[in-house]
């Protein structure tokens, strides 16, 4: 089952001419899931030719300009493709009102449902089939909230010789026990799914994060992530005019990889104060203390592969 993440952007506070606002889109097995939205989103949605007017659910961090001022050309975009299933947009308090008054001032032609949930993290906010998405608190100058997709663990591994021999005939019987339920041989003997699997194998987790002071807890949030998309917006340099903006450095998000044992790091909602070849200094400092770290870029793919 595939698993992917499309950064959509990379940048923090205002669009640049060569550097879109912070947005992930995450597929998986043909469901998408987008986590915020800022101005152009839609542009490199466009460029990476994907069929995207099918966005399951939408998660936003928060209600900054910079997060959402994409979304209602988004929404209408996806009145151009038939869809009968509801499209969920999740976030802090005040996205049902900005959705509700976007669609009403701007007269958005919309040909399929809308349903807008504002949460209290931490909670959580979404199940899918083998997965769920889970919100938690951040700090920043208003409600801001991480976002995990973690999927459930998969059965273990098959063991075709083994169900062979205890007299479990090849054919819909393997199927059962794959899927977890006993079966009956020809032979009147009761076998169960776990005299014939290995041990239940992990899913894999995706975390985004971003907008927020540095926080220990956020490592406990995301312990684990195969994929950790973290907030490193300015050089330790700065990191007073950081805290005292509620956002935090490059050094601090390789933090909490580090602390969360994360296998991948991405780097994400910069400064504008950077340009692209000054963004070197933020991986330079974040790969010191966390190795696996690599500097976001529009339109970037990670493949999240299983680990077993
Ligand atoms: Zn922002
Ligand atoms: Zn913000």
């Amino acid at each position: 089952m595939n698993l992917e993440a499309f950064v959509l952007g990379c940048g923090g506070m205002m669009p640049l001419p060569y550097r879109h606002l912070t947005s992930v889109l995450l597929r998986r097995e043909g469901q998408l899931f987008l986590f915020d939205g800022g101005e152009g989103t839609q542009v490199s949605l466009r460029r990476l030719n994907l069929k995207w007017k099918k966005i399951n659910a939408i998660f936003v961090s928060h209600t900054h300009a910079d997060h959402v001022t994409g979304l209602p050309g988004i929404l209408m975009l996806s009145s151009q493709v038939e869809r009968d299933e509801p499209l969920y947009i999740y976030g802090p308090p005040k996205i049902a009102e900005y959705i509700e008054t976007s669609r009403s001032v701007l007269d958005m032609y919309i040909n399929y449902p809308i349903i807008v949930k504002e949460i209290e993290a931490p909670c959580v906010c979404y199940e899918g089939d083998g997965f769920y998405v889970r919100a938690f608190p951040l700090k920043h100058t208003k409600t801001c909230v991480g976002y995990t997709l973690e999927e459930l663990d998969r059965p273990g591994e098959f063991k075709p010789e083994k169900a062979k021999e205890l007299g479990v005939p090849v054919g819909p019987m393997w199927s059962k026990l794959q899927h977890g339920e006993s079966v009956i041989t020809p032979g009147g003997k009761e076998v169960s799914p776990d005299e014939v699997l290995g041990p239940a194998r992990r899913g894999r987790k995706f975390s985004y994060v971003t907008d927020t002071l540095y926080l220990p807890s956020i490592a406990k949030e995301v312990r684990g992530s195969d994929l950790l998309i973290c907030e490193g917006m300015f050089t330790k340099e700065f990191e007073d005019q950081a805290a005292e903006k509620k956002h935090m450095t490059s050094t601090q998000a390789a933090t909490i990889a580090r602390d969360a044992q994360a296998d991948k790091l991405g780097l994400i909602h910069y400064s504008p104060r950077y340009t692209d070849s000054e963004l070197k200094q933020l991986l330079t400092e974040a790969q010191a203390v966390f190795k696996d770290t690599v500097l976001t870029k529009d339109r970037m793919i990670f493949e999240i592969p299983y680990k077993d």
